[in-house]
């Protein structure tokens, strides 16, 4: 596997296998091994027993040139004794103390094997709340959030990587306020990412000026009301995320109208960075193809898609996350019935900023939201090809007939997600999910504990070698800045093409979201990137832009308002 210095670090630390005395049993190599392997072990079940070693073959080469990794957790994981291959939870919180902390032990399970979790607060009554069976008074969500994040903050110790969760709350619970301001400390609720869950008659009553009534009923029908000022509500939650980059929002409305299987439950909740929408007990299996490797050049000409490449990637990716499905271990049979009865996967991307660097198109172009809309088009389609012909091989999902496919074939009731791909993208050595580059050249920070890792884009690396004026001097001020906007001597063109996150408007960053939802199953996780000098009405302005264009959440990220950030553009000496 050819890996760049980074990605051996990564695979390492944190990837390989080791034995009891914490030596390295496996290489790289042997990781595909074993992955595809197990995984494509799972045709056995359907009595393809003759394909297995086929199978595995054509999985190995799949990951092997990197054109397609599978989420962490099935790195990780695949083939060992844990086999807990999913990277997305999404689990109930109910009024009940008992079953607030089932659901507590069910997450600290999951993030040890490397799972991220998401919840929904709102059926907690609100702080202050009388509890019949003591006579005293409930705490309320956040303060039961608080325990639930100080669990991951130990749990993270032991396992491979930091656990992660996303808190909701919607907007009408009478804790809002307390909700919304709960991350002001940099080191309250640390390990959580926290949204307000939007319904679309807050916005109505924002609009026309009126109040809004905040409402809790608890499950003898009690109900605790108040009127509040929406327009206060409103400022107040754009505030706190100017100020600090959360609260994001959730559009509940918009992901239930694309719940696929309303029949089987109401979606509340997404996983940590919101590219999975899930019902109670749901989870998700995530895999990314790079975009950077579907592209092919005739003698000279440009770099152009490779369709049918990408095609064939398309149709194997589906397979392998279908059985994935097939050989996770459950860590609950209530997991266990969700993921096998919905048989959810989120296909995704990785390397569209370095896709669009090499075809010559500005990430801030009208094209690229175009082009974007076109290849996820394209992926969808495909993918829902793959999964009508695993449907006739293999039956369709079991809970087909209370989805909105109950009249088709259809092994998966989704198919398509767009994934942070944080590290796997580091593994494959291109960039992000649909994020531009964040730097031309960057250090990161924090990603293994206390090692700092520098990184040049190699697509931009090409770009800029073949430049008349350019020189190793040029590169070192690169490196410095970690952008080439101040480097006169570099045409416009190459500039515009080399703008980082930082450097593109945030109305683009939410149009490429929009441009990818639009044929994006569940949903798309993207930073909305905002410089220091960002306004709070440009907050207010992202919050509705995403809202009015269809996205199913946003977040945003204004430079220097987080005390800890992952990522710094170029080097600081
Ligand atoms: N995730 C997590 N902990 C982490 C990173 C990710 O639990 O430290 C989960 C989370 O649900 C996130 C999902 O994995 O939404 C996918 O993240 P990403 O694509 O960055 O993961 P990768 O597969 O690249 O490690």
């Amino acid at each position: 596997m050819e890996l760049t210095a980074n990605a051996r670090i990564v695979l390492e630390s944190r990837y390989l296998r080791r034995d009891e005395q914490g030596k390295l049993i496996e290489t790289p190599e042997q990781m595909l091994e074993r992955v595809a392997l197990a995984v494509a072990e799972a045709e056995l079940y359907w009595g393809q027993a003759k394909d297995v070693q086929q199978t595995a073959s054509l999985f190995f080469d799949l990951m092997n040139e990197k054109l397609f990794l599978p989420n962490s957790p099935t790195l990780m994981n695949a083939g060992t004794p844990l086999s807990q291959l999913s990277a997305c939870f999404v689990l109930p919180v109910e009024d009940d103390m008992s079953a607030i902390f089932d659901t507590l032990k069910l997450a600290a399970l999951i993030q040890q094997s490397g799972g991220g979790t998401g919840f929904n607060f709102s059926h907690l009554r609100p702080e202050g709340s009388y509890v019949s069976s003591t006579g005293g008074t409930s705490s309320g969500p956040v303060a039961f959030m608080k325990i639930y994040n100080a669990a991951t903050e130990e749990i993270k110790q032991g396992g491979k990587r930091r656990g992660a969760n996303m808190g909701i709350l919607n907007i009408n619970h009478p804790d809002i306020l307390t909700f919304i301001n709960a991350k002001e400390d940099a080191h309250q609720l640390n390990n959580f990412n926290i949204s307000v869950g939007i319904k679309n008659d807050f916005f109505k009553a924002l609009d026309t000026g009126k109040t809004y009534t905040l409402h809790f009923s608890d499950v003898h029908g009690k109900t605790i009301e108040r009127e509040v000022s929406a327009a206060d509500l409103w400022q107040k939650l754009v505030h706190a995320a100017w100020a600090t980059g959360d609260p994001g929002l959730i559009f509940l409305d918009t992901i239930q109208q694309f719940n696929p299987t309303p029949g089987i439950g109401t979606i509340e909740a997404t996983n940590p960075c919101g590219e999975v929408p899930l019902l109670p007990y749901e989870s998700c299996n995530l895999g990314s193809i790079n975009l950077s490797k579907m592209l092919q050049k005739r003698e000279n000409q440009d770099w152009q898609v490779d369709w049918e490449k990408l095609r064939r990637t398309i149709h194997l990716a589906v397979r392998f996350l279908d059985n994935v499905i097939e050989i996770n271990r459950y860590l609950h049979p209530e997991l266990k019935r969700m993921a096998t009865g919905n048989r959810k996967i989120g296909l995704g991307v990785m390397g569209w900023a370095e896709m669009l660097i090499r075809m010559g198109i500005p990430y801030d172009s009208q094209e690229a939201l175009q082009f974007g809309s076109q290849l996820m088009q394209f992926i969808q389609h495909e993918a829902q090809i793959a999964s009508a012909s695993l449907a006739a091989q293999r039956g369709s999902f079991p809970f087909i007939i209370q989805s909105q496919f109950s009249s088709q074939q259809r092994r998966n009731a989704t198919l398509t997600s767009i994934a942070p791909t944080g590290t796997i993208s580091l593994i494959a050595g291109t960039s992000s999910s649909i994020e531009p580059l964040f730097a031309i050249a960057y250090k990161r920070e924090h990603v293994l504990n206390n090692q700092t890792l520098f990184e040049i884009n190699p697509a931009a690396l090409e770009i800029l070698s073949r430049q008349q004026h350019f020189s190793e001097q040029m590169l070192d001020e690169i490196i410095l800045k970690g952008s080439v906007q101040h480097i006169r001597q570099l045409p416009e063109s190459v500039r515009r093409l080399l703008k980082t996150s930082l450097e593109i408007d945030y109305t683009y960053h939410i149009a490429h979201q929009v441009s990818f939802q639009r044929y994006t199953d569940n949903a798309v996780s993207k930073t909305i990137n905002m410089p220091a000098s960002a306004t709070i009405a440009d907050v207010e302005n992202a919050y509705r832009m995403a809202w009015q264009q269809g996205a199913k959440g946003i977040t945003i990220f204004r430079y220097g308002s987080k005390a800890e950030q992952v990522l710094h553009a170029g080097l600081k000496k």
